[in-house]
């Protein structure tokens, strides 16, 4: 199945100039679901992990099937002000402006293998953001999973020295 068909690009949103990819339409079909997240598995099934972060908010529809996938505990990274216990949080630039996300104290322990996922990769900054907060804890990042990548944004040199994997890569 050609995935990359199931995303639909709705331009201008959510400002001018953006081309949004929307993964609804992927989530909807349940043929494409499945077999993004087992594709995705495959790839970790004999990989050495503790863990599984997820990026609020579409993050978590990755994050979340693959870690019951894979038999792993599941983390969520949220925005500010959404975590009850004590956190640990990064500040972040976008293109306008800037966002904050947290992660709890206790969620990652000294050493813990951690594969952060994601849906999209654009210009890398949240999840630099997230790799931070990760070492922050002590985690060690084992590598980064996004179901899509937005190759010309070139965000896999914004994440720097870190194993990338990416279902579909929209050059
Ligand atoms: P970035 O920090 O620039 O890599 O942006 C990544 C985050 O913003 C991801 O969590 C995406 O869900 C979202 N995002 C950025 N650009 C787009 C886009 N063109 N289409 C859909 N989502 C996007």
């Amino acid at each position: 199945m050609n995935l990359a068909d199931k995303i639909r690009t709705i331009p201008d949103f959510p400002k001018e100039g953006i081309a949004f990819k929307d993964i609804t339409t992927l989530l909807k079909d349940p043929a494409a679901y499945k077999e993004a997240i087992n594709r995705i598995a495959e790839r970790y099934e004999s990989k050495d992990i503790d863990l599984i972060l997820g990026i609020e908010a579409r993050g978590f529809l990755i994050g979340a099937p693959l870690a019951l996938k894979l038999d792993k505990g599941f983390v969520p990274v949220r925005k500010e002000g959404k975590l009850p216990g004590d956190v640990v949080k990064t500040e972040y630039d976008l293109e306008y402006g800037s966002n904050i996300i947290e992660i709890h104290k206790d969620a990652i322990e000294q050493g813990a293998k951690v594969l952060i996922v994601d849906d999209l990769l654009a210009t890398g900054g949240t999840v630099k953001a997230t790799v931070d907060l990760v070492e922050q804890l002590g985690g060690e990042v084992v590598e980064i999973a996004f179901l899509m990548e937005l190759g010309f944004l070139d965000g896999r040199e914004k994440i720097g020295d870190y194993e990338v994997f990416s279902l579909i890569i929209d050059e």
